[in-house]
């Protein structure tokens, strides 16, 4: 049983926060651990690009990709699912529409619809309708 020392970086690669590990048989019990502690960094932070990295004596062996997708099976920062697949599809003109972009009938108008009135709900920026446009600009 030993105990580990990791990092939290930023997508920079500065160090967020320090941090050493109860005692684990194995780096990979200690580094799953720390995936909570990463969670809550990266909310803290705001920054979801933050990492785990893994501390060897005088310097960095590797920056670990915490994750691996349920869906591809991609290693990935994110979490469960990668940014791919956790990207949405534009239902009006079926383009991939970057993570998190995506307008959809609750992010767009203040009262809860089940989907824009054209019965698609996942939408790019540039497939609001001009009433969904003002909307939006709105309630920014
Ligand atoms: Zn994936
Ligand atoms: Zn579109």
């Amino acid at each position: 049983m030993q105990q580990f020392n990791y990092y939290i970086l930023d997508q920079e690669g500065y160090v967020l926060l320090t941090l050493k590990s109860q005692f684990f048989a194995t780096q990979d019990a200690a580094f799953n651990s720390l995936r909570p502690v990463l969670n809550a960094v990266r909310k803290q932070y705001g920054n979801d690009s933050a990492t785990l990295a893994e501390v060897t004596v005088g310097y960095l062996d590797q920056i670990s990709l915490a994750w691996e997708c349920v869906n591809c099976g991609q290693q990935n920062t994110l979490g469960d699912c990668c940014p791919e697949c956790a990207a949405r599809e534009c239902d009006r003109c079926d383009t991939t529409i970057p993570l998190d972009e995506e307008n959809t009938p609750n992010s767009v108008f203040a009262d809860f619809r089940d989907a824009f009135d054209d019965g698609s709900y996942n939408v790019c920026n540039d497939c609001l309708t001009p009433i969904e446009s003002v909307e939006l600009m709105g309630r920014e």
